[in-house]
């Protein structure tokens, strides 16, 4: 039976204290034929410690080769825990000079959503590959710098949109695709947790660049894209948030936005950060549904279907999320193959995500191109 995930800690994974603490980090595979791209995580945050760096071991084509931090002393405990050479770690100030260094090909950006936008294009121009944290950025004008830079410098650039690489989204999307819950109907899409510091960042509009849709609503808005395979023509939407809890001065605590997608199907979709915590979503057909709870969990998804009155739990592995997703960027980068979430990925979700904000804040419908 799944555990109901009630804090953000518990929801989103295993990120507490356990997984932070020293431990003897062991060799790093390598691949047969030795390929694989060095990345150079950038901020050492809840994340990257919690998730990134113990991901480096699973992984085939990918090893942590450098760290970025305005804390040296964190930077050197964790360079002597994943094996760095300690002349590989960089500050915020002489980050650009990693432009010298072929040790490392690829950065992968685990800063506040407000950074991602400086530190892909800094990246860039010093000649590495980008792997940018969600949300892509703050703005849409911010998500195409990024990938102009990108461009420009011919360097690849990439969104770490983890579910869209792990077992459970990838068979809940083919079933979908396939027809085996007849023709798409609905998606009904909700996430949220109860946040706490008021003077963390997410709640900072500048570093975070909005509230629970920025940060895990934009989960629900991918998967509304990836389960119907289409983008959405018209969206409504609400918000609220309780006056005077000193959480929500910059950024909204409750949103609730509903997508039409050309075909006809509809989407309603909420996130919140005051609230005891829900990761779901279900997508009903003609014929039956999927249903995924958690839903982008770090781990112990559950994908159960509806078909001809039946419901069936699939048993599926419970991969590393963030392995998979840096193999499939440092594939793309050794065999310049086609990456599954590009910068206008995270651009498309930008865009979508400025759009669902101008309809609560007015009220209105907004339409935009398919
Ligand atoms: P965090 O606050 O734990 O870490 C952020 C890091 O950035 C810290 O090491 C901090 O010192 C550093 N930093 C540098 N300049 C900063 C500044 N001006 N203000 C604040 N911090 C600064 O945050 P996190 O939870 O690790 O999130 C980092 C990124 O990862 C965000 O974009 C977030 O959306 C994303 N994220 C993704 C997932 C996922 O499942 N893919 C989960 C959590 C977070």
């Amino acid at each position: 039976m799944s555990k109901v995930m009630t804090s953000r800690r518990g929801f989103l994974g295993a990120l507490g204290g356990a997984a932070l603490a020293p431990r003897a980090f062991p060799q790093q595979p390598a691949a047969a034929d030795g390929r694989q791209i060095g990345y150079a995580v950038v901020g050492l945050g809840r994340i990257a410690q919690g998730q990134v760096l113990p991901a480096f071991v699973k992984c085939q084509r990918s090893r942590v080769t450098g760290l970025v931090s305005g804390d040296p002393a964190k930077a050197a405990r964790l360079a002597a825990q994943y094996g760095v050479n300690p002349k590989n770690i960089y500050n915020y100030q002489n980050y650009d000079q990693m432009s010298s260094n072929p040790e490392i090909q690829a950065v992968y950006i685990a800063l506040p959503n407000g950074m991602h936008a400086e530190y892909a294009t800094r990246a860039a121009q010093a000649g590495k590959h980008a792997l940018s944290e969600k949300p892509m950025a703050n703005t849409v004008e911010e998500c195409r710098a990024m990938i102009d830079a990108c461009r420009s410098a011919s360097r690849k650039l990439m969104v770490a949109y983890r579910v869209r690489y792990e077992p459970h989204n990838l068979t809940a999307s083919r079933l979908v695709r396939e027809g085996q819950i007849g023709t798409l109907k609905t998606f009904v899409g909700d996430i949220g947790f109860n946040i706490g510091d008021p003077a963390q960042w997410r709640l900072n509009a500048k570093l975070a660049g909005g509230g629970s849709l920025m940060d895990v609503g934009i989960y629900m808005l991918q998967a509304a894209r990836y389960i119907s395979g289409e983008e959405p023509v018209e969206i409504n939407a609400q918000m609220f948030s309780p006056a005077g809890d000193p959480r929500f001065k910059e950024v909204e605590d409750n949103i609730l936005f509903q997508l039409r997608f050309p075909s006809g199907v509809l989407a309603n979709c909420s996130s919140s950060y005051g609230h005891a915590g829900v990761n779901r979503y279900r997508a009903v057909g003609t014929k039956g549904w999927v249903d995924l709870e958690p839903a982008t969990s770090y781990t112990g998804l559950r994908l159960r279907v509806r078909r001809g009155g039946i419901i069936e739990e699939h048993t599926l592995p419970q991969a590393d999320h963030f392995a998979a997703e840096m193999d499939h960027f440092s594939e793309a980068i050794l065999n310049n193959t086609e990456i599954r979430t590009p910068g206008e990925e995270g651009l498309q979700d930008v865009k979508l995500m400025m759009a669902i904000y101008q309809a609560a804040r007015t009220g209105r419908s907004v339409r935009v191109a398919s």
